[in-house]
């Protein structure tokens, strides 16, 4: 066998143990609290090491252990940490790395739970935020003061999509001394090697593609092990705990994820296709589409697209828009994405910048495209656009 095989055989075979599991092929759901401990030796043994071996539920169970192993091993990083959601990942991943002073560097595209934490409870505890231009390569350089100790990236940024240069940006880092933070969830490990392109802390909202069915919310950070044993205990320290259903869950999408995100990019291609044609889209951000902005980056980069995309429309009245939104048939409207079921969204990209602008006037519609047969989402699509039109 190969040195090293596949991603994709990797997540077949990673964070499962069926000689411990009674030869079941999937790590069952461990739930529980209290964990027990037959002699004193045993449980001043364990209290002296709680990370090491089941201790508390709060310190994780194999099945979150597993769905750990699992992530770090899909994003080639030495260990991972799961939390309760991706939103808490991205704040531990920050917390664990900064103290009173500090700084930290924010892309100006970032998704907005993450610039509210940073403006809020960090402001609060006197860590500072700068805001940057997501484009800027190397010449994040000028703004590395000597306490700012994170540099934050999100790339493909939300939703507007700008793909960053994370080669340049991370090389950059390294040299000051600064942490690298990357938001990696619309790439998947399949999609970007975040660490192979120099990042340090690699973070997934695993809600969205890894458990790919809309039922479960998890997040993780991935990173070196000196590193992550920060993590892990900053984590610890503010009381955080993935449920061993969500975990699980999380497992079971990964054994998937290949499969699912190579459908989710065929049908998001045949889509930009087919719209790129209509008279009211004005462009497309998604960085797979040739036309994209961040293409050449992406192509460098990448190894895989996902399926979400944002489409900017000519201006139109309000209720054109509506009639378009509130009669699609396959399309829903709601937060998140991921999942197997497609979504449509109307969304603001400008609304939060600092640094950057958002010029363009009409709508903006963010388009995460799920597992339907692709002639039916277009189908659903031409009537959309049809009621936009005013003749639906
Ligand atoms: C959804 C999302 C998050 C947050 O994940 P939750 O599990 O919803 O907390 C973080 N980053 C990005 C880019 C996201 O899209």
């Amino acid at each position: 066998m190969r040195e090293s095989p596949d991603p994709t055989t990797r997540l077949a075979h990673s964070g499962r143990h069926p000689a411990r599991d009674a030869g079941l092929v999937n790590t069952p759901v461990y739930r529980g609290s209290t964990v027990l401990f037959p002699t004193l030796d045993a449980l001043e043994a364990a209290t002296a090491r709680p990370y090491e071996g089941v201790f508390y539920g709060r310190f994780g169970t194999p099945t979150r252990f597993d769905f750990e192993a699992a992530v770090a091993e899909a994003d080639g990083q030495d260990d991972a940490v799961a939390v309760c959601s991706g939103l808490a990942a991205c704040v531990v991943a920050i917390l664990s790395q900064v103290q009173a002073g500090d700084r930290v560097l924010v892309p100006d595209s970032v998704y907005w739970p993450t610039r509210h934490v940073c403006d809020t409870v960090l402001a609060r505890f006197g860590v500072e935020t700068a805001y940057y231009d997501p484009l800027l390569g190397g010449d994040i350089r000028a703004q590395l003061t000597p306490n700012t100790r994170v540099l934050f990236l999100e790339s493909p940024g939300s939703l507007s999509f700008e793909v960053q240069d994370v080669p340049a940006l991370c090389a950059v880092a390294r040299e000051a001394g600064c942490v690298t933070v990357l938001d990696n969830t619309w790439a998947t490990p399949l999609g970007f090697d975040a660490a192979g392109h120099g990042v340090d802390l690699v973070v997934h909202a695993a809600t969205k593609y890894i458990v790919g069915h809309s039922d479960a919310m998890l997040g993780t950070v991935s990173g070196p092990q000196a590193q992550i044993d920060r993590v892990r205990r900053t984590a610890q320290a503010l009381g955080h705990s993935a449920s061993p259903d969500d975990c699980w869950l999380g497992l079971r999408g990964l054994r998937t994820l290949a499969v699912r995100l190579r459908q989710h990019a065929d049908t998001a291609r045949r889509l930009c296709d087919w719209l790129d044609a209509q008279p009211e889209v004005v462009a497309i951000r998604w960085p797979a589409w040739p036309q994209d902005p961040g293409h050449a980056i992406w192509r460098r980069d990448f190894t895989a697209a996902s399926g979400l995309f944002s489409v900017m429309l000519r201006p139109c009245p309000r209720a054109a828009l509506a009639a378009m939104l509130d009669g699609m048939a396959l399309f829903a409207m709601g937060y998140s994405w991921g999942g197997y079921e497609s979504l449509m969204l109307p969304v603001k990209p400008g609304e939060a910048r600092s640094v950057t602008d958002w010029t363009h006037e009409g709508p903006t519609l963010r388009i995460h495209v799920g597992l339907e047969a692709a002639d039916d989402l277009i189908a659903d699509l031409d009537a959309g656009f049809e009621r936009l039109r005013g003749r639906g």
